[in-house]
């Protein structure tokens, strides 16, 4: 008994310091990489003339930002090594993933991690590229992740194999950027509505980028080619018009992703390894691990990574992302992806209601009196009949 109260004021203390820890390891690890800002700007940047020249962007606007992260040295630079603590536990941000293991980078210092036996059972839905995490010593040598902080955003996609499971492929996303070419290939915007419902969800801002913009000269082809775009300006979303190949708009792009954390989705051959070439063309050469040589001799053969670029942009690339163009889904799934539809949705008169043609439906009663925003439910049809056609096919 008495041993027992004698032993509990400090392990009493011990938690409190450890929280104290835990706090002063998250507010660093938000230092390093704060959240993205760029939202509110993006609202009062973008153009509203009725004219497709300008409204699209083209240019660096005037909006300021300063160059990098806070506290973070520019990339490339060589980083002094972080002095030994007595901390038991330090923290920092998961920059690649593999079975069983991840890389984390601790101010600068990139440490291989075991993940504990929890975590490495259930891992594409415990840990992802882009998780705040803590870790410490673990036997001798090694290192062991320790605790995922709580995430900003997510970015998850259906499992391929069971579409009920959710497949986590990246955590604390500033912004998705989807990217679209003009003719080679052409403008496909049904995939635009698919990745947006898993962007929205997982609370990440989605930007369009149009790349190739070079293959349509002249105002009148470029004015015909992006009409098919339209409807997304008009829910808001900030479109990109650009041009690997010329520069023209890369400003633009670099402005939205200064300081964040993005990632690039798109279908193969529209133009995302050349874009992040004219983004940062020390990429390849700096992190090595984009090209074929990568996974030599590494202690983790990194399947996720995130990569940064100048300027203080973080890019996370991972197989399931380069998968996310093939996200199936099943017409019938759809209207789970519209939780603001679940609660009208009780009162349908049809249990599987699809919301779209049935009599007595309380979703499309709902949009009548604005309950529910009347984008959203037009998305949901627009994305419904591309499945439906799909499946006709
Ligand atoms: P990814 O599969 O999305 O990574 O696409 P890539 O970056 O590999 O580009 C696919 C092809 O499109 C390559 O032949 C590029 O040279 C070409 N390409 C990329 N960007 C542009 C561009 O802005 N204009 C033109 N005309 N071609 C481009
Ligand atoms: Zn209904």
């Amino acid at each position: 008994m008495k041993k027992r109260t004698r032993k509990k004021p400090p392990r009493r203390s011990h938690q409190r310091q450890d929280r104290q820890q835990r706090q002063m390891l998250s507010k660093k690890v938000r230092e390093l990489y704060p959240p993205g800002s760029a939202t509110e700007e993006a609202d009062a940047d973008r153009a509203d003339a009725d004219d497709w020249g300008s409204e699209f962007e083209h240019d660096p606007s005037s909006s300021s930002r300063p160059a990098g992260l806070r506290g973070e040295p520019p990339a490339g630079e060589p980083q002094p090594p972080t002095p030994p603590t007595a901390a038991p536990a330090r923290g920092g941000v998961v920059v690649a993933l593999s079975s069983g293991a991840c890389r984390i980078d601790s101010d600068g210092e990139l440490i291989e991690c075991v993940l504990p036996s929890r975590l490495a059972h259930a891992q594409r839905a415990a840990v992802a590229v882009g998780d705040e995490a803590t870790f410490q010593r673990h036997g001798a040598s090694g290192h062991r992740l320790r605790e995922v902080l709580p995430r900003r955003t997510t970015l998850s996609r259906p499992d391929p194999h069971n579409p009920r499971i959710e497949r986590l492929i990246a955590a604390n996303i500033d912004v998705v950027v989807q990217v679209v070419s003009v003719l080679a290939p052409p403008l496909r915007p049904a995939l635009v509505d698919r990745c947006l419902i898993a962007i929205e969800r997982g609370g990440a801002e989605a930007v369009i980028c149009v790349n190739k913009i070079d293959l349509l000269p002249g105002d009148g082809e470029r004015r015909r080619e992006l009409a098919a775009l339209r409807i997304y300006r008009d829910m808001g979303l900030r479109i990109l018009v650009c041009s690997a190949r010329t520069g023209e708009g890369i400003p633009g792009l670099r402005e939205i992703l200064t300081g964040r954390t993005a990632v690039f989705v798109g279908h193969s051959g529209v133009g995302k390894s050349s874009l992040l070439n004219a983004l940062d063309p020390r990429l390849r050469a700096s992190t090595g691990e984009l090209g074929p040589s990568s996974a030599r001799g590494r202690h983790t053969t990194a399947r996720s990574n995130l990569y940064r670029l100048a300027d203080g942009i973080r890019l996370i690339d991972t197989p399931g992302i380069r998968e996310f163009g093939l996200w199936e889904l099943d017409a019938d799934q759809l209207r789970s992806y519209f939780s603001d539809f679940e609660e009208p949705a009780v009162d349908c008169r049809f249990n599987n209601c699809t919301h779209t043609h049935e009599p007595e439906c309380a979703v499309r009663a709902a949009v009548a009196s604005g309950q529910i925003d009347a984008a959203r439910h037009a998305t949901y049809r627009r994305i419904y009949e591309s499945l439906m056609s799909d499946s006709r096919e």
